[in-house]
C-alpha cells in the first residue's frame, strides 16, 4: 500500500481521538486540492497491509484510540489492500471514516457488488466526491466542499457525528520529525474561519 503518514490522536477529522492514515495516489486531481503532494505514487515506498495493521494495532494499545478516519490521496484507488486493511482493523473500532474523491454512485458502477458489501460492512462513515473549491464554505463540516456527502453506514455512529459537526471546523497543529502540520479541513485560501 501506498501510505504517506498515519498520526495518532488527532481530534480534526471527526469524533474522538482518532487514528489518522493519509493514503498516496489519487487521479482525480481537483483543483485546488489540499494536499497535490499525494497525488503521485511514483517516489512512494510501498508498505504491505501487515505492516500497517501491526502499526496500527500498536498505536492503539498506545493510545486507545476512538476512531479511524482514512484520507488522502485517495484510499479506494487502492482497492484490494484497502478493503483488506479494514477487514483486518475493524475489531479495533466500529468506527472508520474514509474520504474519496469519487461518489458512491460511481463506486457502485466500477466495483463489484461484493467489494460495495465489504466497504460498507467494514466503515461507519463514507464522505464522498470530488472537492469543489468553489463550494468550501466555513460552515460545511467535516468535507471540503458541500457536494460532498456524509454517509452513514452504521447509523449508531450518527449522533456522535452530529455533535462534531456542530462544533464547527477545527484544526490541530501536529509535529512530524521538523515540520509543523495542520490537519482538519482548511477554508479556502484568503478565508478565516
Ligand atoms: S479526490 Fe481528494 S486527494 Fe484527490 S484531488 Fe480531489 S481533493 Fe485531492
Amino acid at each position: 500500500m501506498y501510505i504517506d503518514r498515519i498520526l495518532a490522536p488527532i481530534e480534526t477529522l471527526g469524533p474522538g481521538r482518532r487514528l489518522v492514515i493519509w493514503t498516496k495516489g489519487c487521479t482525480k486531481h481537483c483543483p485546488h486540492c489540499a494536499n497535490p503532494e499525494l497525488w503521485d505514487t511514483a517516489a512512494a515506498k510501498e508498505y504491505s497491509v501487515s505492516d500497517i495493521v501491526t502499526i496500527i494495532r500498536n498505536v492503539y494499545r498506545e493510545t486507545k484510540f476512538d476512531g479511524i478516519t482514512i484520507s488522502g490521496g485517495d484510499p479506494l484507488e487502492q482497492k484490494e489492500d484497502i478493503l483488506t486493511l479494514l477487514e483486518r482493523v475493524q475489531d479495533l473500532t466500529e468506527d472508520i471514516l474514509v474520504y474519496t474523491g469519487y461518489t458512491l454512485e460511481e463506486l457502485e458502477r466500477l466495483w463489484t457488488e461484493d467489494e460495495i458489501r465489504r466497504l460498507k460492512q467494514y466503515i461507519s462513515v463514507l464522505i464522498d466526491g470530488p472537492y469543489i473549491d468553489t463550494q468550501n464554505e466555513t460552515d460545511v463540516v467535516l468535507r471540503g466542499s458541500a457536494n460532498q456527502r456524509i454517509l452513514y453506514f452504521k447509523e449508531k455512529q450518527k449522533d456522535a457525528y452530529e455533535v462534531y459537526l456542530s462544533e464547527g471546523r477545527k484544526i490541530q497543529n501536529v509535529m512530524m520529525g521538523d515540520k509543523l502540520i495542520s490537519v482538519g479541513i482548511h477554508n479556502r485560501k484568503g478565508e478565516c474561519s
